[in-house]
C-alpha cells in the first residue's frame, strides 16, 4: 500500500518536473527558429541586396551553414525531451530516498519509544506492564494446549539494606548483576521480567509437571549465593521466591501474580526460602485477598467517594486549597482506608483505575467550585506506579479537557518512594506534566530516602513534611527540630513548606515561628465529604 502511494507520489513529481524541463527545452527550439529566419533573411540581403522570398529560397538551398542551422532546433527538441526526463526522474527518485530515509527514522524512534515503555531502563528487562501481557499470554496458550505453567516471584530481600548502604550506583550495579545472573538461568530470556525496585518476575512455560518450579527456585537460589563484588566489597543477597501455578492456583493474571505474591510473604517465613501457594495460606490474609478482587467491582460500582481536608496559608489564615483523600464505602467492612487498599492495588494493576477514578472526580469538583468562584487549588495523590506509567500524561490531559479544568488549579502529590525507585523515568513523566503546566509537590517528606541532587532537579513547588514530626512536635524536640529543618530546607532549594497533622492552635504557632507557609490537619479540619467540604469552605471564608 505505502509502496503504491510512494510509486504514484513519484509520478506526480517527475510529470511536474518533466514539464518544467520541458518549458525550457521549447524555448530552446523558439530560440533556435529565431536565429535560423534571422540568418536566412542576413544571408538573403548580403546575396541579393534585399530581403525576397526568392532570395530567402536561395540561400536556404545554397548555404551549408543554413543547414547546419536547421538542424539546432531538432537537436534541441530531442535533447530538451530527453534531458528532462532524465532529471525529472533523478529528482523523484531523490525525493523518493529521502522520503524513505525519514519514515524509517520515525519507524525506528517508535520503536524505540515502545521498547522504553515496556522495558526496565537499568536492567534492560521487561517491565511490569510487559510482564502481565506476558502472563496473559502464557495463560492463554497453556490453556489452549491445556498444559501447566508457573510463575516465580523473586524478591530481593535485603536489598533496602544494600541501597541504603552503598548508595544509589552500587546498588543499581547489584540489580543489574542479579538480572544477569537470573538470564543465566533461564533459556527464554523473554520470560524474566523486573516488575519492582527489588521483584524480579519469572514465567515457566510449556511445563509438563509442576515440580519443574520448585527446581527453578532451587537454581535461583543457588546462583543468587556467591556473593557479588561491588567496589572490592563483597555483596550478599538474600532472595525470597513465592510460586504459583497454573490453572491449579488461579486461571486470570491477577488472582495469579497476586497469590505469588501471598507465597512470597509465607516464603520470607520459611526456612526454605521459597514457597509454592496453597489455598490454605489464605487464611493469613483472607481480608486482604477478598478486597483486591472486591476493589475492581467497586471502582465500577461507584463506591469509592472523594474527601477533602483544607490548606490554609500560615501567614494570612486564608483557604489555598484542598487535598483529595479517597475512601472505599464498603458494603460490609464500613469505610477502608486509603492506607489499606492503595498499597494493595498498587501491587496488581488496578491502581491505574483508582488513580484514573481519583483524577475525573477530584477535577471535576475543583471546575465546580471554580464555577462557584472558590478560588483553590486541589491535591490529587498519585501513586508511586502511576508515575512509571508512560501513558499518565494523555490520561491527565484527557480528563482535564473533559472537566473544562486549568493545570494551574491543581497541585499533584507524589512521594519521595516513587522516584528514587526509577528516578530517571519518573523525571520524565514528571518534566513532561510540568511542562503541561501542572504543579507538584513531595508529600510525606522527611521519611523517605530523597537524594538532594534529584529534588534539585525537579521541578517542584512545594515540600510537605510528613505529619508524624508535625503532630508531636510540641513534646518532641527533635521533631521540632526536623520541621524546622525541612523548613529552611524548602525555602532554600526556593519551595514553599506545608506542615500536615497539624492538630492545635500550639503547633500552628509554632509553625507560624518557624516560617512555615501552609498547614493542614485536624485543628483546620477533618477530611469532609464534597458537600460537607464545600459548606465548611462558606463558613470558613465568612469567618477570615
Ligand atoms: P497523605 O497524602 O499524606 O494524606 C494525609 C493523611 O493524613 C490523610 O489520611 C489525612 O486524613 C491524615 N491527616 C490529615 N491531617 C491529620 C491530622 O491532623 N492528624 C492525623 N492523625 N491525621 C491527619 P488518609 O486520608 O487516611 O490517607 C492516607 C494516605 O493514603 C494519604 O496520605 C495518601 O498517601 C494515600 N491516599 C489517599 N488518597 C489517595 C488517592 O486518591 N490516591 C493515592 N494514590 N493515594 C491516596
Ligand atoms: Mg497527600
Ligand atoms: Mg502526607
Amino acid at each position: 500500500m505505502i509502496l503504491t502511494i510512494a510509486k504514484s507520489l513519484l509520478g506526480d513529481n517527475v510529470k511536474i518536473l518533466k514539464s518544467e524541463a520541458s518549458k525550457k527545452a521549447y524555448q530552446g527550439v523558439l530560440i533556435a527558429v529565431a536565429a535560423i529566419i534571422i540568418a536566412t533573411f542576413m544571408v538573403s540581403y548580403f546575396n541579393t541586396g534585399a530581403v525576397s522570398l526568392s532570395g530567402i529560397m536561395a540561400a536556404q538551398k545554397n548555404n551549408v551553414a543554413l543547414w547546419v542551422l536547421d538542424c539546432i532546433p531538432f537537436v534541441f527538441g530531442f535533447w530538451g525531451q530527453y534531458s528532462s526526463t532524465m532529471i525529472a526522474y533523478q529528482a523523484g527518485a531523490m525525493i523518493f530516498d529521502q522520503t524513505q530515509e525519514l519514515r524509517s527514522k520515525a519507524d525506528s524512534l517508535e520503536k524505540k519509544f515502545d521498547y522504553d515503555s515496556t522495558h526496565d531502563s537499568l536492567t534492560d528487562l521487561p517491565n511490569r506492564a510487559l510482564f502481565y501481557d506476558r502472563v496473559e499470554q502464557a495463560i492463554f496458550l497453556a490453556d489452549a494446549q491445556n498444559q501447566l505453567m508457573s510463575i516465580l516471584l523473586i524478591e530481593i530481600e535485603n536489598f533496602k539494606d544494600v541501597y541504603d548502604t552503598l548508595g544509589r550506583s552500587s546498588g543499581d550495579l547489584v540489580l543489574k548483576q542479579i538480572s544477569s545472573r537470573l538470564k543465566g538461568v533461564s533459556q527464554e530470556r523473554d520470560a524474566i521480567a523486573k516488575i519492582d525496585s527489588n521483584i524480579f518476575g519469572f514465567i515457566l512455560t510449556n511445563i509438563v509437571n509442576i515440580a519443574i518450579g520448585e527446581r527453578l527456585a532451587q537454581a535461583i537460589q543457588q546462583v543468587m549465593e556467591p556473593p557479588f563484588l561491588i567496589s572490592h566489597l563483597k555483596v550478599s543477597v538474600h532472595p525470597n521466591i513465592g510460586i504459583v501455578n497454573f490453572p491449579d492456583h488461579g486461571d486470570d493474571v491477577d488472582t495469579l501474580v497476586q497469590r505469588a505474591g501471598v507465597a512470597l510473604h509465607m516464603a520470607q517465613k520459611s526456612s526454605k526460602g521459597y514457597c509454592i501457594y496453597e489455598p490454605a495460606f489464605d487464611k493469613y490474609s483472607p481480608k486482604r485477598l477478598t478486597l483486591i478482587s472486591e476493589l475492581r467491582n467497586a471502582i465500577n460500582r461507584d463506591q469509592l467517594e472523594l474527601f477533602y481536608q483544607a490548606k490554609v496559608s500560615i501567614q494570612t489564615g486564608k483557604l489555598l486549597g484542598a487535598e483529595a483523600l479517597v475512601r472505599w464505602n464498603h458494603l460490609t467492612q464500613g469505610t477502608v482506608s486509603p492506607d489499606e487498599f492503595i498499597p494493595m492495588a498498587e501491587h496488581t494493576r488496578t491502581i491505574k483505575q483508582v488513580t484514573l477514578w481519583v483524577l475525573q472526580r477530584a477535577f471535576r469538583n475543583c471546575a465546580d467550585w471554580h464555577k462557584q468562584g472558590l478560588d483553590i487549588k486541589v491535591s490529587v495523590n498519585l501513586s508511586s506506579k502511576d508515575l512509571h506509567d508512560p501513558e499518565l500524561p494523555d490520561l491527565i490531559a484527557g480528563v482535564a479537557a473533559s472537566a473544562l479544568i486549568k493545570p494551574e488549579w491543581i497541585m499533584l502529590e507524589i512521594t519521595e518512594g516513587s522516584i528514587m525507585n526509577d528516578p530517571e523515568s519518573a523525571l520524565e513523566i514528571i518534566n513532561q506534566l510540568h511542562g503541561m503546566g501542572y504543579q507538584f509537590l513531595i508529600d510525606d517528606f522527611g521519611t523517605g530516602y530523597s537524594s538532594l541532587g534529584y529534588l534539585s532537579k525537579m521541578p517542584l513547588t512545594e515540600l510537605k513534611i510528613d505529619k508524624s514530626f508535625v503532630m508531636d512536635m510540641m513534646s518532641n524536640k527533635n521533631n521540632a527540630l526536623m520541621v524546622k529543618t525541612i523548613i529552611n530546607l524548602a525555602h532554600n532549594l526556593g519551595l514553599q513548606a506545608t506542615a500536615e497533622g497539624v492538630e492545635s492552635e500550639e503547633i500552628m504557632a509554632k509553625l507560624k515561628g518557624y516560617g512555615c507557609d501552609m498547614a493542614q490537619g485536624y485543628f483546620l479540619n477533618k477530611p469532609l465529604s464534597v458537600s460537607d467540604f464545600t459548606e465548611w469552605m462558606g463558613h470558613f471564608e465568612l469567618q477570615n
